[in-house]
């Protein structure tokens, strides 16, 4: 079995009084992402790149937003499910890339708070997840702030044993 890849893209609505949760990481802001679950938009992208890459569907289908189990679900649990998915289906994962698009707030200050949450829950090291971060620069829904985007690319191979 050779090494497949798989590409995630997600992105929630901005909202006053909804916790902002990036990567697994609460950050301190006026707005926060609203969405059934912890809306956390770049846990989610990784969650459907490393389903996707290994023929599992998406994130929608194993953890449907009509269901009450995932009502304000931590996503990082989330991720840590689906990576289980991953191993009973045979594989790993191998190496994770990603990409934030947020206007504001800033959010690199938190850039290895959300690769140790990823790499934890994947059981990757540190150094085979990458969090990239990026603006609108003013343009379309991210750049008016009304909500944020991320993707993802994983690659995973056969799961050792
Ligand atoms: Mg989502």
């Amino acid at each position: 079995m050779s090494v497949r890849f798989g590409i995630g893209y997600d992105s929630h609505p901005l909202e006053p009084g909804r916790p902002l949760v990036v990567g697994g990481v609460t950050i301190e802001h006026e707005l926060g992402l609203a969405g059934h679950s912890d809306a956390d938009v770049l846990t989610h992208a990784v969650i459907d790149a490393l389903l996707g890459a290994a023929a599992l569907g998406d994130i929608g289908q194993h953890f449907p937003d009509t269901d009450p189990a995932y009502a304000g679900a931590d996503s990082i649990g989330l991720l840590e499910a689906a990576n289980r998915l991953l191993r009973r289906a045979g594989f790993e994962p191998c190496y994770i890339d990603t990409t934030v698009v947020c206007e504001a707030p800033r959010l690199a200050l938190h850039r290895e708070a959300m690769r140790d949450q990823i790499a934890a829950a994947t059981g990757l090291a540190a150094t085979h997840v990458n969090v990239k971060f990026t603006t609108g620069e003013g343009v379309g829904f991210v750049g008016r702030q009304e909500g944020v985007a991320a993707l993802a690319i994983a690659s995973v191979g056969p799961a050792e044993g």
